[in-house]
């Protein structure tokens, strides 16, 4: 028999928002999920989205939300000066948590958080989506295939002139910006491909004038294994081709090595045993993610990893699983993010995460 939907409620009816509420209702029917409830202190962003995905129950205020609706889970959808107390709201409502990344302002935040609802025995998710991308998974597929041996060396580069402070202004004004808000993605996935970091020095630049934080990271990687990694990225890259919201990926590794080049075409290169040239077996195929009905290009890849992550999410919930992105994992990644902002203050001295 089909399982009992799960009831979600959504807090913050945003501009990103409005892709979790598309993937929830594609997920309605594979999935067994319905969104009762949401969440805004803003009336206008709120109504919008209630009528636009027929949600009739609206609330001003989060904790009276919790109160009345009794939600099998929240998906915290807000920016992050308010994620903590919104996440250690719903443990105190025993209520399994979805939170968006940056899931908090400050390593202690997100510790107090993760131990609050390990705490009250609650379920908890970063919605650190990039690693759910299905051209990202088909890469980490053939890693974990073994085909091309151990990965000794990894680029993942995001490069684009795209004017992301349109439908985020916040994004130009706060003293941190790249490595805060997007480099976090770049570097979760260097951590899924190539296993934790143990050293990193990074470099970073404003080169537009017109916003607060740095635009341009580059990140030197060393990880437990022995690997080595360049995580580099930049919103101020004019290039001939625009590829937001590309990640552009190259693995060396013992026995091949793999490119996942723009336009979403992974190249996937065997080396011939023995002969030491490279005259091996390459293997040429798209990645691309599926454009969904309520997709929209550039932003498809984005939206489907928002699906692909919420059903894992569901999944978890139902099997008691944790979620590959749990806070507790997050916890890893944004210690890269502190290193990277450590090592680039003290112009490139290597930092050691601290978790
Ligand atoms: P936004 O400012 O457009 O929306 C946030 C909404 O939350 C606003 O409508 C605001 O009124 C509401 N809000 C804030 N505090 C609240 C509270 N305590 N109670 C109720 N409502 C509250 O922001 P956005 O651009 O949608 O970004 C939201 C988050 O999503 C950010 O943390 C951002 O980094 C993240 N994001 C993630 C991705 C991704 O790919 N994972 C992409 C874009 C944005």
């Amino acid at each position: 028999s089909a399982p009992r939907p799960l009831r979600g409620a959504l807090i913050g009816c945003g501009f990103f928002a409005h892709n979790h509420l598309h993937a929830w209702a594609q997920l309605r029917e594979t999935h067994a999920v319905e969104i009762v409830a949401l969440c805004d202190r803003d009336a206008d962003r709120l109504a919008t989205a209630a009528s636009a995905f027929d949600i009739p129950a609206t609330f001003a205020d989060a904790a009276e939300l919790l109160r009345s609706v009794r939600p099998d889970f929240v998906d915290i959808a807000t920016t992050a000066p308010s994620h903590r107390a919104l996440v250690e709201l719903a443990a105190a409502h025993g209520v399994a948590v979805i939170c968006q990344k940056p899931f908090a302002p400050t390593p202690a935040d997100a510790r107090a958080m993760v131990a609050a609802c390990a705490q009250a025995g609650v379920p908890l998710m970063v919605h650190e989506n990039f690693r759910w991308q299905t051209p990202l998974r088909a890469v980490r597929e053939v890693l974990a295939s073994g085909v091309i041996g151990t990965p000794v060396w990894a680029r993942l580069s995001f490069r684009s002139a795209f004017d992301v402070y349109r439908a985020q202004p916040y994004l130009a004004e706060g003293e941190r910006f790249i490595l805060e808000d997007l480099g976090i993605h770049i570097l979760d996935v260097a951590r899924d491909l190539m296993g934790e970091v143990t050293r990193l020095s990074a470099s970073t630049q404003r080169v537009n004038p017109r916003i607060r934080g740095e635009d341009v990271a580059t990140v030197l990687l060393r990880h437990a294994s022995g690997a080595t990694s360049v995580v580099d990225c930049s919103y101020a890259a004019p290039r001939e081709a625009e590829l937001f919201p590309q990640t552009l990926v190259e693995i060396e590794a013992s026995g091949g090595s793999l490119r996942l080049d723009a336009g979403y075409r992974l190249t996937v290169h065997q080396r011939r045993l023995g002969t030491g040239l490279a005259d091996g077996r390459t293997e040429v195929r798209d990645v691309s993610p599926p454009l969904h009905a309520w997709a929209e290009r550039p932003w498809h890849n984005i939206q489907d990893s928002v699906l692909n992550i919420q059903a894992h999410w569901l999944d978890c919930l139902r099997t008691g699983r944790e979620p590959a992105t749990s806070g507790r994992d997050n916890l890893h990644t944004l210690a890269l993010v502190e290193a990277a902002y450590a090592s680039a203050a003290d112009d490139q001295c290597a930092v050691t995460p601290q978790v």
